[in-house]
């Protein structure tokens, strides 16, 4: 009663076949005509797909009564053809059924959620400068998008299959015997190279060379705000690559906030250096700091203030700006007091010095009846001291090539 018999017929099976008998019919055929069991028989792929063909129709008891009531091309009128891949169904079978193909494609095939591209990472150095005004920067970057000529198919419309090796997977399943058991491992699927579509070379896309995506140069307008701070992460959403049947990457800009040559900064707070000489630290003068914005400071050192080496002052809302509030960070000053070279002036000048400078600090004095030894002091030669210490003369021209300034600004930047 049925209308034809060849999915029986290639199963070795009778039109009343139960089920368990088509299964067992199956099992022993695909095991049989395996492809990587027939390696010099390609008769044995096509029975192989044959097979599962077959066996997929009749094991499903709605295609089977479609099958039989119309046979094979009813089956494909009824929408129930394209069905599993050969490999999958026999994978199904003999690796662990439904529910473990996760695992048989490495666990990325079911991953929840829509896939997206990767995200691309740039870091953009920006000047302190910048940072305290804001600016907007323009950033190109190179990226893939949907091929504009086949809109990302990869060739004339209908022109690209879903390869039937891999049922569009870009892998295959392959099986080997060894002894009595069968080892299961994955390969790239060799008629589609991973692909899991193939394309006739004359409909490919001549723009993508049927890749489906071709690479674009786009700027991008990056906001530095004032005050932002280093490491401050900026992303645009979805200006990525682009790919066919994934959510376009993002692109994530990093901002770093490049040395100063004056200023460190620590939050919103600025630290300057500032050398003055003995005289300015006693009987004051001005110090000029050139700002981040093109402004010159004037400080005023008041007469008889005096400036202790390593003394700090503060200059209030002169740092940087705060990245929310609309107010400012505190200007930090440090004063290194350069003294006077050496015999800078005469013994009978230096005795005004007396008449000006608080008196000499009283020094512990030994008692009466002391034995007192009168001891003279000397010049320590800085290359006399380290060639005992074993350096050499190029360590000691190094050292003394960086500037005072320089030392400090490595030990505070972040
Ligand atoms: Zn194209
Ligand atoms: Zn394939």
């Amino acid at each position: 009663m049925v209308k034809e018999t060849k999915f029986y017929d290639i199963l070795g099976v009778g039109p009343n076949a139960t089920d368990a008998e088509l299964k067992t019919a199956y099992k022993k055929g695909a095991l049989k005509h395996h492809p990587d069991k027939n390696a010099h028989n390609p008769d044995a792929a096509e029975k192989f797909k044959d097979l599962s063909k077959a066996y997929e129709a009749l094991s499903d008891p709605q295609k089977r009564q479609l099958y039989d009531q119309y046979g094979e091309e009813g089956l494909e009128q009824g929408g129930a053809g394209g069905g599993m891949a050969a490999e999958d169904l026999f994978a199904q079978f003999f690796g662990g059924g439904g529910g473990a193909f996760g695992g048989m494609f490495g666990g990325g095939m079911r991953e929840q959620g829509p896939k997206k591209a990767r995200t691309i990472h740039h870091v953009h150095k920006v000047s302190l400068e910048d940072i305290y005004r804001g600016k907007v920067s323009k950033l190109a970057l190179q990226k893939s998008v949907i091929c504009p000529s086949c809109e990302g198919r990869g060739g004339k419309e209908g022109a690209v299959k879903t390869c039937t090796g891999c049922n569009g997977a870009g892998m295959k399943t392959m099986m080997r015997q060894m002894g009595p058991m069968i080892q299961r491992f994955q390969t790239v699927c060799p008629d589609c190279q991973g692909e899991g579509e193939i394309i006739r070379d004359k409909d490919r896309c001549k723009r993508c060379n049927g890749k489906k995506t071709v690479i674009e140069r786009k700027v991008l307008h990056v906001h530095v705000d004032k005050g932002v701070k280093n490491g401050h992460k900026i992303d645009f959403r979805g200006e990525g690559d682009q790919m066919p049947g994934v959510l376009a990457g993002d692109v994530q800009f990093e901002i770093e906030q490049k040395p100063h040559p004056r200023f460190q900064r620590k939050d919103d707070d600025l630290f300057y250096h500032a050398e003055i000489d003995l005289l300015t630290a006693l009987a004051g003068g001005k110090v000029y700091i050139e700002h981040l914005d093109d402004r010159w400071l004037e400080v005023d050192i008041i007469p008889g203030e005096v400036i202790s080496p390593g003394e700090v002052k503060m200059i209030r809302g002169q740092g940087m700006p705060s990245m929310r509030h609309h107010d400012f960070g505190n200007l930090y000053i440090q004063f290194d007091v350069k003294f006077p070279p050496k015999a800078f002036n005469s013994q009978q000048k230096l005795e005004m010095l007396e008449a000006i400078l608080p008196p000499r600090t009283p020094q512990a004095l030994p008692p009466p009846n002391a034995m007192i030894d009168d001891y003279p002091i000397e010049e320590v030669d800085p290359s006399g001291q380290r060639r005992a210490q074993g350096a050499t003369g190029m360590d000691e021209e190094e050292e003394d090539g960086i500037p005072q300034g320089a030392e400090r600004m490595q030990c505070a930047s972040q």
